[in-house]
């Protein structure tokens, strides 16, 4: 059965915005896009723009039953990490049900703030239950720490199980995320790599986060060689010292897509080694965190320049006072007036699609594209569509299920 969507704006991500046009939807899936919407049975959303599906393409769902982000504003990065450890341990035996709950919690959450498609990272393998949402497509990227010798290889068998599992939910597709340069070691980050090569995954790694980490990598010195000290983790093997994120890159280049979680503090080398493989490679802001740990002034200005893809993140609860992208976004737009709102649509659609290799599905409306939008109410004789968009609040709509299940509203 075909169903069709006249709309007032859309926004496809791939060409210029195009008003009043049809969508033609078959399944889950768009058939086709007409530029004048002459059908007589096509659901009137005259009153809307319509993108893609926004991408969330760093989170972490097991915070997602937090009110509060941990710790204080501004707290050093490694207080931080104690306070999410000693929160992990406050649910211990029960954590793995705490975790599939707030996980479901978390989707719901995505989805209310217009999110079709979430890159998750997972600390338990295989959370399937935690993932029946079909409206939601998860990439659930698992995590991996290396520092621990013993777990490491327990963990690199059940990545390697994670990279081939034969979910039974459709919206699940696996990831990897070798965790930071301060937790997983040299030979786990090129074992994720490998795989990543082998099963065509994303993988993400949160790199040049702090000062700290800097320093470790560094001199092998700092609140890190401490933190790792006292968890009976450090060896001067992994952290001889003369090191820099730009270690890191050169090692995540040759993966199917890699993604550079924070870049907080990547150096102008760094950029341009990015810049070298942007084909594979991209960054991923989280602002709201960014700004809750007080860090520099973010190098997005510089990475865009250099046509570096840069996607946005909510990061977890525990840095991030919500799950809402849409906020992100706006907080971007805030904090650097100078970048068009033309430029920042890509980072929540396109780009991110493809840093979570989904651009086959996610990020675009084009025939073949899963037929998942958000939505925004803009009513008729919209001036300034943009500027209604970035002010205003997405709704996730899936196009596959009809008019009766959308959520029209205020249209
Ligand atoms: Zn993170």
């Amino acid at each position: 059965m075909i169903r069709r969507y006249r709309v007032g704006w859309l926004y496809t991500m791939c060409g210029a915005p195009i008003p009043d046009a049809t969508i033609m939807v078959e399944d889950d899936r768009i058939v086709s896009i007409e530029e004048t919407g002459i059908w007589h049975d096509a659901v009137d959303l005259s009153q809307w723009a319509v993108m893609p599906a926004l991408i969330n393409a760093h989170t972490h769902l097991e915070f997602s039953n937090l009110i509060d982000p941990l710790g204080t504003q501004g707290m050093n990065f490694t207080q931080w990490i104690m306070e999410v450890i000693r929160y992990r341990q406050g649910f211990g035996e029960s954590l793995a049900v705490e975790k599939a709950q707030a996980i479901r919690s978390g989707l719901k959450q995505c989805a209310e703030h217009g999110v079709g498609v979430v890159a998750e990272i997972a600390t338990f393998p295989l959370m399937e239950v935690a993932y029946e949402r079909p409206d939601v497509h998860v990439v659930s990227m698992l995590e991996m720490l290396g520092l621990d010798r013993g777990r490491a290889q327990e963990r690199l068998d059940q990545a390697r199980e994670h990279a081939v599992y034969p979910w039974s939910h459709e919206n699940v597709t696996p990831g990897l995320s070798p965790h930071a340069p301060y937790s997983a070691s040299k030979g786990m980050i090129d074992q994720c790599v490998a795989l990543s090569q082998q099963h065509q995954l994303p993988i993400a790694m949160h790199l040049a986060e702090s000062l700290e980490e800097l320093e470790l990598l560094e001199r092998g010195t700092g609140p890190f060689r401490v933190m790792l000290d006292n968890m009976g983790l450090f060896q001067e093997t992994d952290f001889p010292g003369g090191k820099r994120p730009a270690d890191y890159i050169e090692q995540l280049a040759s993966a199917y897509r890699a993604m550079v979680v924070h870049g907080n503090y990547l150096t102008k080398p760094e950029i341009a080694l990015l810049k070298q493989h942007k084909e594979t490679m991209s960054v991923c802001y989280c602002p709201r965190t960014h700004a809750y740990f007080r860090h520099d002034r973010h190098p997005i200005e510089s990475l865009l320049a250099d046509g570096i893809r840069v996607v946005l993140g909510t990061d977890s609860r525990a840095s991030s006072p919500d799950l809402d992208l849409w906020a992100e976004l706006q907080h971007v737009s805030e904090t650097f007036p100078n970048i068009p709102a033309e430029q920042l649509l890509p980072m929540v659609t396109r780009d991110a699609a493809f840093a979570l290799g989904l651009e086959g599905s996610f990020g675009t409306i084009d025939a073949g594209q899963k037929a998942m939008v958000s939505a925004f109410a803009i009513g008729s004789d919209c001036p300034d569509v943009l500027t209604a968009m970035l002010g205003g609040q997405p709704r996730l709509w899936n196009l596959g299920v009809g008019l009766t299940q959308l959520d029209l509203a205020t249209a």
